[in-house]
């Protein structure tokens, strides 16, 4: 098995482990954005968060949840940024889905997440509505 977080679950691979559930593991990240930077996965493979089944994604959840507030007490951070890089054009590059729980801190100037994006497009209100209901329609 070559999946590098599959190994971590499966106990191959060392981690710094700091909180689990039935379906779901939390650790630390090995090349951390801050300190305290932690990483939830599902304990099974799925590549996408789109792929998760809903009791799978739940778990996974519950966990970012759990560990969330635990992660800034315990390095002292105002906040945090709770983030999925979610496929390979959005900078996934582990296709093992996990969720990013980084540290934030008054004035560290890295800013929110709408700053990945350097412009921002137009859209009419139709194109609003057909957007909002190719989405409700959820057509594969
Ligand atoms: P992403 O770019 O969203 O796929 O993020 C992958 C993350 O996994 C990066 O932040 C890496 O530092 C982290 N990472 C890679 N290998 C390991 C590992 N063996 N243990 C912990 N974190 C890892
Ligand atoms: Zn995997």
């Amino acid at each position: 098995m070559s999946c590098i977080f599959c190994r971590i679950v499966d106990g191959d691979l060392p981690s710094r482990t700091v909180y689990e559930n039935s379906e779901a593991l939390a650790f630390l990240d090995a090349n951390p954005l801050a300190a305290g930077h932690t990483l939830v996965v599902p304990r099974a493979h799925h590549e996408t968060v789109g792929d998760l089944p809903p009791e799978t994604a739940g778990a996974v959840f519950e966990a970012v949840s759990a560990v969330t507030p635990r992660v800034e007490r315990a390095v002292d951070a105002d906040a945090t940024t709770v983030a999925v890089n979610n496929g390979e054009a959005a900078g996934q590059e582990v296709p093992h889905t996990h969720v990013h729980v980084v540290p934030r801190f008054e004035g560290d100037g890295n800013g929110p997440i709408h700053r990945l994006f350097s412009s921002r497009p137009s859209l009419s209100d139709a194109e609003l509505d057909d957007i909002a209901a190719a989405i409700r329609d959820g057509n594969e």
